[in-house]
């Protein structure tokens, strides 16, 4: 989508803070974190949240995680947390899929 921040950071056209990206994904560091490590994973694809997925985008949506798992794995990150917000009464602000990766201090629960 043209107008979607994230398709633009995900194109380079933006620039970002980039720990990780592939053919079908990119990780990079949110502008304004909300602990130590604070990385967002998006899809290259565009999917405005989790409410716009189609039955096929599953595999996609779990590459999400596969990608934590990785980062977290290369930064040596045992504990950390997992985060999609969906719509804006959730918080989401930016409607283009991402999962949050939050790490680095403790979390509690509920969470705000
Ligand atoms: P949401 O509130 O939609 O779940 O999360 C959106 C996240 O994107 C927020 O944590 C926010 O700080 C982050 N964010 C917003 N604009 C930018 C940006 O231009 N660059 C980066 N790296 N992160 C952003
Ligand atoms: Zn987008």
């Amino acid at each position: 989508m043209s107008d979607c921040l994230f398709c633009k950071i995900a194109a380079g056209d933006i620039p970002s803070s980039k720990v990780y990206e592939d053919d079908s994904y990119v990780a990079f560091n949110d502008i304004a974190p909300q602990a130590p490590t604070h990385i967002l994973v998006i899809p290259r694809r565009h999917i405005a949240g989790i409410s716009d997925m189609a039955d096929d985008d599953s595999a996609l949506v779990g590459g999400l995680f596969s990608v934590a798992k990785k980062v977290c794995a290369q930064k040596g990150i045992t504990d950390y947390r997992l985060v999609i917000n969906n719509g804006a009464g959730a918080g989401q602000s930016v409607f283009h899929l991402h999962l949050h990766i939050l790490a680095g201090r403790e979390m509690g629960w509920p969470p705000g």
